[in-house]
């Protein structure tokens, strides 16, 4: 039997198909393996090694406990959509209708795939910024969309406005934002979101902006949520989730904040693909929203030292390293210790200092992968011990270029 279908074009898309048909793995798949089987200390991967605040975990277990294992509703359980909409005043000051203009989600994963399945008709335009996450362009496939870029560009990987001007034409559909930005740690600059907004009005676009490391940000810089720009509230599909924040990533909890219109195209699309998702899971989720300003100050604290504590070793190895504003991802340049391939390098990694990264060309398309192709993206969303060992292991890679 001959297998065809869509899952040809995603796996396509995420490089998964072999040039003889077969399937492939990721380098993500295959940097994970290398650290299991050569016992390196996984630097790959974007999940923390620690739970996040006892008590959400605690009112899950309580959910459970009470009962609550059933279907909740489609769009979402009510106390989650008003802890959502109450966090989008308390921190952005933005109003919001918790039973009209909020949806839950399975994840940030989901609310995206609902998002662009919704929206985009085949061969429609959807732009994101290059280097992007692994899903924006294998769910883009799925929609039969195309995919165009903008490359953020060293240093502080930010895009050239004038390439941005030139990227949105009549035929984009989507912007599709993700800030601060995965994988290269950057925070756009305000005057890139107003020239994002100013181009989607123009061009009759719909912005989707993925801000899942909203909370995680570092030296004071402000995030800007897109819908908070004048002009944007009304094109704009607003993105996060659970996972990033509350260190909850297989929780799979996310939510969509947009306009009443666009909730309703996107659930449109939702219901057949989880229909609801993870009743005990909203409650607690809702709680954490609901922590005090001293949660959200400490968590982007104490993720910051570990950024500093990474950062430090790797620059003390002889990487060039681009300090992120925020994420759980430093990206270091192995070009500065010789090496101008960063597949290869991480590779190697695991034997020459017992850590592994994953190479920023994976988050690119090949055409543009060799722009970048010694940069290798690093997470410190880690025990302190388990940095400082990562640290001391690179330490190596200084003294051996030597
Ligand atoms: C982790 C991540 C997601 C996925 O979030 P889930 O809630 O786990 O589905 C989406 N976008 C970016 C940029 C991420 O880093």
């Amino acid at each position: 039997m001959t297998i065809t279908g869509s899952w040809q074009r995603t796996a396509r898309g995420a490089g998964l198909l072999g040039t003889d048909g077969r399937i492939a793995s990721t380098i993500f798949a295959e940097m994970s393996a290398l650290a299991v089987s050569t016992g390196a200390i996984n630097l790959g991967q974007g999940f923390p090694d620690e739970d996040g605040p006892a008590v959400v975990l605690e009112a899950a277990r309580e959910a459970i406990a009470d009962g609550l294992n059933q279907y909740p509703p489609a769009i979402g359980m009510p106390v989650l959509r008003q802890a959502v909409a109450e966090h989008q005043r308390r921190f952005y000051g933005l109003e919001v209708d918790a039973d009209r203009e909020v949806l839950v989600t399975a994840g940030a994963t989901e609310a995206l795939a609902a998002t662009i399945l919704a929206l985009v008709d085949e061969g429609d335009e959807v732009l994101t910024f290059e280097p992007f996450y692994d899903a924006y362009g294998g769910l883009i496939s799925l929609a039969r969309g195309v995919h165009k870029t903008v490359p953020l560009r060293l240093p502080g990987f930010v895009p050239d406005h004038d390439e941005l001007r030139a990227a949105v034409t009549d035929r984009t559909r989507l912007i599709l934002v993700n800030n601060p930005h995965n994988p290269t740690g950057s925070v756009l600059p305000k005057e890139t979101l107003e020239l994002i907004v100013e181009l989607a009005e123009r061009h009759d676009a719909v912005i989707v902006t993925d801000e899942v490391y909203e909370h995680l940000v570092f030296d004071g810089v402000p995030v800007v949520p897109v819908a908070t720009l004048p002009g944007a509230r009304e094109r704009t599909v607003t993105i996060s989730s659970a996972g990033k924040t509350f260190s909850t990533t297989g929780w799979k909890t996310g939510w969509i904040v947009s306009t009443p219109e666009l909730v309703t195209a996107i659930l449109a699309v939702k219901q057949f693909l989880t229909f609801v998702n993870g009743a005990p899971f909203q409650p607690a989720v809702a709680l954490g929203l609901g922590l005090g300003d001293d949660f959200y100050s400490g968590i982007a604290a104490t993720l910051q030292g570990k950024r500093d504590l990474l950062s430090e070793g790797l620059r003390a190895a002889g990487f060039e390293v681009t300090v992120p504003k925020g994420t759980y991802f430093v990206v270091a340049d192995a070009a500065a210790l010789g090496y101008d391939d960063g597949a290869a390098f991480c590779r190697e990694l695991p034997s020459l200092a017992g850590v592994v990264g994953v190479p920023i060309s994976a988050f690119c398309h090949p055409r543009l992968a060799g722009e970048y192709s010694s940069l290798v993206r690093f997470a410190f969303c880690k025990k302190t011990e388990v940095l400082e060992r990562a640290a001391a292991q690179l330490a190596g890679l200084a003294v051996s270029a030597a």
